[in-house]
């Protein structure tokens, strides 16, 4: 299984390896906030799992918030190599990069063994590296059973023709990429390019794969991939209500009335204020993979968030899920189109809050 260049790198930052600031969008809205929130120039890349995106036209610069949207817009518009983009990563650029380095472990099926690639020409023409000046590419097998000493990847470094200064340096980021290799049943780790700057090596790419007769061992892939959305705030908790609103006091407000009326919430999760359909969308999508939950209580009040986008969200997801009953506050702008949307549907809602906190608990007690 291939993992997306976003949940690699949260994998490799919790390791110890440098990788730039970034942040998963998944609307030309989000990805204007965030870049206003970074202030900085970034590069916009496409959350697809083919590789070779730079040469597909994947991988975009922008320098301001708008542009960041209209990259954004494009990418979403397009398909790199037949597969539709998502979710996109907005990651600062990195400034000032002296080289670019190629680091890669694969597991090689006939040998049995980890095999190590590394090379001082990395970048977007690696294969071209790898057919036609393949001495250029540092080969070494690692004896899966024994450890792997930090000194071994200083000589793999060594040999790759790192200056002095930096041995130290690219053998440790080995080390580590080699230990999240085995840590994850990895059957691929690659950093390409790893960037050198003046402030050391940053990790600008990350590739994985995950062997899938291991995957059932990393319930921690499918938890980074839970908190992918940074523009939510979410908490998983003990309960058995998963509770979404549209602003952290509107969510904590529901979960209050929950308690009163006697039940415990299963989540407190804030969709955000001027939450677009997307975004409810995979809230919803998300609470519902928590097996816990037994009734959802989304509670909005209509800001810039728009009840006709909250009531189309929700058709979308609970159309397709007939398990679990859901239970809607619904007002604010656009409210009658929204409810409009939800009569069509046959999918009841409330206008008040505490009636439709007290419904949900009253609906949690029938479902066993
Ligand atoms: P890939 O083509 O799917 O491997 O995607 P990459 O993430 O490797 O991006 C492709 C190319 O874009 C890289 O080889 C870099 O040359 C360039 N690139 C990506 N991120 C940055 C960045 O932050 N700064 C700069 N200057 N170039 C970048
Ligand atoms: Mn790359």
């Amino acid at each position: 299984m291939n993992i997306h260049e976003y949940i690699a790198k949260k994998i490799f930052k919790k390791s110890g390896i440098n990788v730039p600031e970034s942040h998963v969008a998944e609307t030309p809205y989000q990805a204007a906030f965030l870049t206003e929130k970074m202030g900085k120039p970034v590069v916009v890349k496409a959350q697809v799992l083919t590789g070779g995106r730079g040469k597909s036209g994947g991988i975009l610069f922008a320098d301001t918030p708008e542009e960041a949207a209209e990259k954004t817009i494009e990418l979403q518009n397009k398909r790199i190599k037949g597969e539709k983009v998502e979710k996109v990563l907005i990651e600062e650029k990195v400034q000032n990069k002296e080289a670019e380095l190629y680091l890669s472990i694969i597991l090689d099926r006939n040998a049995k063994k980890p095999l190590i690639l590394g090379s001082l020409s990395g970048g977007m023409d690696i294969e071209e590296v790898a057919k036609n000046k393949s001495q250029e590419i540092v080969k070494t097998y690692i004896e899966p059973l024994e450890e792997f000493m930090p000194y071994q990847a200083r000589n793999i470094a060594l040999e790759m023709g790192v200056d002095t200064k930096n041995i130290s340096a690219v053998g440790m980021l080995i080390w580590k990429l080699y230990n999240i290799f085995q840590d994850y049943d990895a059957t691929v780790v690659e950093i390409n390019p790893l960037m050198k700057t003046k402030n050391g090596l940053i990790a600008a790419d990350a590739k994985m794969a995950v062997d899938d007769d291991a995957i059932f061992k990393h319930n921690k892939l499918s938890e980074l991939e839970e908190i992918d959305n940074e523009t939510f705030s979410y908490v998983k908790l003990d309960g058995t209500i998963a509770v979404l609103g549209n602003g952290a006091g509107l969510t904590l407000t529901a979960m209050d009335l929950i308690n009163y009326y006697g039940a415990k919430p299963a989540t407190f999760l804030d969709i955000g204020g001027g939450s677009s359909e997307e975004s409810i969308t995979s809230a919803l999508k998300l609470v519902l993979k928590n097996p816990n939950v037994k009734v959802v209580f989304l509670n909005v009040l209509g800001g810039i968030t728009k009840a006709d986008d909250v009531a189309t969200a929700v058709v979308k997801v609970m159309g397709q899920n007939k398990t679990k009953p859901i239970v809607i506050r619904l007002t604010g702008t656009n409210e009658e189109e929204g409810q409009k949307i939800l009569d069509e549907a046959g999918i009841p809602y409330e206008t008040s809050m505490e009636l439709a906190a007290k419904k949900a608990v009253e609906l949690e007690k029938t479902v066993s």
